[in-house]
């Protein structure tokens, strides 16, 4: 048997986020967000999962690439639009649209000579300062793509920088910044992230950009809120390969960072940093062996990390989940000081992946 830490991944749960997706703006359409190689999930069987999707979002040309080469023809934005000039032919080639944030996009579009013309978005800063155009600029913008040879489709975007707290009024304050940017010009708007598409229909606009809640992820920060009704994507998992009987005073570890206060049972499990678990999950998060929670003890290292087995059956070679299924990500992502997108996002080349197929 070999190390067997894996990432299952639910591919019927990620259509059922999908469908939720759906569901909470049905008069628009979905732009699933698959960039960071599908939030760490695999970008092919993610986009072969989701391909009713109207289009799909990347951040950058690399990439699209493998989504063209599998063959998905569906539309795809680059969401930071290109980076030079070096681009644009394969960009072209690729059929791929533009998020376009700064005037040197707009020059360069000018100036360049493609085969078609591109699909753009233009990206309005309505309060993130971030990326995006001044509201003023707006119109100034659209009028001169308007004249550009190059550009095809004119879109109106924004992003939001608060949408996780529904209690914020921020929301409110760049929807309205949006609105007035664009207002009387033509073309398609979008707006919605997760949070957006879940908590403000106002922001449901002509394209939903979904992200972490496709993979199962709640996009609010408050734990007050009803968890929205959507189902882990990821488990990442491990076993247990050692069990020692540790005696009052033993300290485990590195820096022996944790002292027994009895005699008890210590499982190692092979999940480690290098696999992508947070380290400063130590001392603070738990395992789920067997349907109970054990704590993690000590410093996590790079190969493996010890908990505690009082009170639970358990023998080698005993799965351990270390998020997913039974154990939300986003508390271990929280008892990390992190978010569940960068934990998703850091699970490590080492990891074997295994897809379960979701029911046609
Ligand atoms: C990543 C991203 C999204 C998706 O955000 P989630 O919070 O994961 O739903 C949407 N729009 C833009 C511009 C993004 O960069």
């Amino acid at each position: 048997m070999s190390r067997n830490t894996q990432a299952i991944v639910d591919l019927g749960a990620l259509r059922h986020n999908f469908e939720l997706a759906r569901r909470s703006a049905p008069g628009s359409r979905v732009m699933a967000v698959i960039k960071a190689n599908a939030y760490g999930h695999g970008v092919l069987p993610v986009a072969q999962t989701l391909s009713d999707a109207e289009a799909f979002a990347v951040t950058s040309v690399e990439e699209a690439l493998p989504l063209r080469e599998a063959g998905f023809a569906q539309p795809i934005v680059l969401l930071q639009g290109m980076y030079d000039d070096s681009e644009l032919s394969l960009i072209g080639r690729l059929g791929c649209e533009l998020v376009l944030h700064s005037l040197w996009q707009v020059e360069l579009l000018e100036r360049a000579s493609l085969s078609r013309p591109v699909a753009v978005w233009l990206k309005v800063d309505s309060g993130m300062h971030r990326l995006g155009f001044d509201p003023a600029l707006v119109r100034p913008m659209y009028e001169r793509l308007r004249a550009c040879n190059t550009v095809d489709r004119i879109g109106f975007l924004t992003h939001l920088a608060a949408a996780d707290d529904r209690d914020s009024d921020y929301t409110e304050f760049q929807l309205r910044e949006f609105e007035r940017a664009c207002a009387g010009l033509p073309g398609e708007r979008s707006i919605a992230n997760s949070a957006g598409v879940l908590a403000w229909p106002r922001a449901h606009g002509d394209w939903l950009r979904p992200g972490v809640m496709l993979y199962g992820v709640s996009p609010f920060a408050d734990g007050r809120d009803e968890r929205p009704d959507l189902r882990p994507v990821m488990t990442l998992q491990s076993r247990l390969v050692a069990i020692n009987a540790c005696r009052r005073g033993d300290r485990l570890g590195y820096a022996g960072a944790y002292t027994c206060p009895e005699n008890m049972a210590v499982g190692i499990v092979t999940a480690g940093y290098a696999d992508g678990y947070p380290r400063h999950a130590g001392a603070k998060a738990s395992v789920l062996l067997n349907g109970r929670r054990c704590p993690v003890l000590g410093r996590v290292s790079m190969d493996m990390l010890c908990v505690d087995l009082r009170g639970v059956e358990a023998r080698i070679h005993d799965p351990v989940t270390l998020w997913g299924e039974g154990l939300p990500i986003e508390e271990v992502a929280e008892l990390s000081g992190t978010i569940a997108y960068e934990l998703l996002t850091k699970v490590t080349g080492r990891v074997r992946f295994e897809y379960r197929e979701a029911e046609a």
